[in-house]
């Protein structure tokens, strides 16, 4: 009996081929069965070990299972805290609140209430968006291309994808799209385009209640907007009295080398989403911060029953009191990121043919590949021959996307980048092998 509940040691990925739905996605490009995660390492059922540069799409930017969470995990379930809370007070969800408040709101004298969703990234854009058009009175919201803030109904009107967005089964309405920074090449300044819009009684935008975005976006192919951008659009949308909305779900928590992305522009918006890494280990929370003048909501009216997930809460305070009780960690980003960005520059140069660049923030970066937008996906699978795991991002997928965890060490992160280097290598002999082949007709052997 207790035979059949020992793991299974069994590497085939057969049963989610043969059950689980072609909804799957991840597992296409990794088809491995994992089994454990030790900060930036994944184990699989047969013992092999890969460097983790995913960290769960952003979720896990402290690692797997990181020794400072497990502990206090590990006691809060022993002496039976509570685990599932609604929005009840518990003791776990006020030592969250009360961290929250020490070490990120105050030290950057922000001014935000907490609302806690149902805990993901979508739900808390969904209450975002519901509470802009409440306060407002205004149905449109403007969102930018290339943006990805959820797939339910609310946030998939504001992501650009059309993968995404053709799942819908209906028109997705209420949003206008805008071009994102850069958008229109370097020498553009896309606001002009939006400010115009806005001045123009005879432009056909509605006005809108919000405008929603990430500082840097990131399923949509690591594109950071320049800070002047964001200082720009926080001054237009302040005139027009319209909300602005940072989505933080993947560039909060640290990734940009601040807490928040928002943060290096000087701006504050009005209204917040944290997700993703907020819970610190990776189980499931969600947060939105409004500015208290916006706090219009009345009771319950955007719920749900798994808004306290208070594992999620005690490991979320126990990240902020290990990583932001002062600057040291932001010290720690900023030299991983230097070492990163350089490494790619460098990469780049030494593959001239491919024409790859570079764009990112923090320690979220993107080798971009616009002349061959099968490449990334080709070097992924080259790097996962070689113990890499590394995903890819960009409407095409034209994006080597490096989302390492920010408590990676230099090692890890310079053997990451230099399996990276030799993936690339591969894929240039192989297709160099292939021209040759065209070139000569026949069959050379494999
Ligand atoms: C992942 C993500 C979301 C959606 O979060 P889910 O938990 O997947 O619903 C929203 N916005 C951004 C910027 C994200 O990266």
């Amino acid at each position: 009996m207790s035979k059949n509940f020992a793991p299974s040691n069994d590497a085939s990925i057969e049963i989610f081929e043969r059950l689980e739905s072609e909804v799957r996605g991840y597992i296409r490009s990794f088809p491995i069965v994992f089994d454990r995660g030790i900060g930036t390492t994944l184990i699989d059922v047969e013992g092999r070990e890969y460097l983790d540069f995913f960290a769960g799409a952003g979720a896990l930017n402290y690692g797997h299972n990181n020794p400072a969470f497990k502990k206090p995990l590990l006691d809060y379930i022993q002496r039976d805290g509570i685990i599932h809370g609604l929005d009840l007070a518990t003791s776990a969800k006020k030592a969250f609140i009360e961290a929250f408040e020490r070490y990120i709101l105050k030290p950057r004298g922000l001014n935000y209430k907490l609302q806690f969703t149902g805990p993901t990234g979508t739900n808390a854009v969904e209450a975002a968006l519901k509470l802009a058009r409440q306060v407002t009175k205004r149905s449109n919201v403007v969102a930018f291309t290339n943006g990805f803030h959820g797939v339910s109904a609310g946030a998939l009107a504001a992501t650009g994808n059309k993968k995404y967005r053709s799942a819908a089964g209906f028109g997705l309405a209420h949003v206008t799209a805008l071009p994102y920074d850069g958008y229109l090449g370097p020498s553009v300044d896309t606001l002009d385009y939006f400010e115009k819009l806005l001045n123009d009684p005879s432009s056909g935008l509605d006005k809108p209640a919000a405008v929603i975005l990430e500082a840097i976006q990131g399923e949509g192919g690591i594109r950071p907007a320049s800070l002047e951008w964001l200082q720009r659009l926080r001054d237009i949308t302040k005139r027009h009295e319209i909300l602005l909305i940072l989505d933080e779900i993947q560039a909060g928590i640290g990734r940009s080398g601040k807490f928040f992305a928002f943060e290096a522009a000087g701006i504050v918006p009005d209204i917040v989403t944290l997700s993703k890494s907020i819970s610190a280990v990776g189980t499931p929370m969600a947060l939105v911060l409004l500015k208290p003048e916006l706090d219009i909501w009345s009771p319950g009216a955007h719920s749900g029953t798994y808004r306290g997930n208070n594992l999620a809460f005690v490991a979320a305070r126990a990240a902020l009191e290990t990583y932001w009780a002062d600057s040291k960690f932001e010290d720690e980003i900023a030299a991983k990121s230097a070492i990163l960005a350089d490494e790619l520059k460098s990469i780049a140069n030494d593959f001239p043919n491919f024409e790859l660049t570079v764009r990112g923030r923090g320690l979220m970066y993107g080798l971009v590949s616009e002349k061959d937008p099968s490449l990334p996906g080709k070097i992924q699978a080259e790097a996962l021959r070689r113990g890499l795991v590394i995903e890819t991002c960009g409407g095409r997928g034209e994006v080597l996307k490096f989302l390492v965890a920010l408590i990676i060490t230099e090692d890890d992160l310079r053997r990451g980048l230099s399996i990276v280097r030799e993936s690339i290598g591969a894929v240039q002999a192989s297709l160099g092998k292939g021209s040759a082949k065209a070139t000569l007709g026949t069959e050379v052997d494999a």
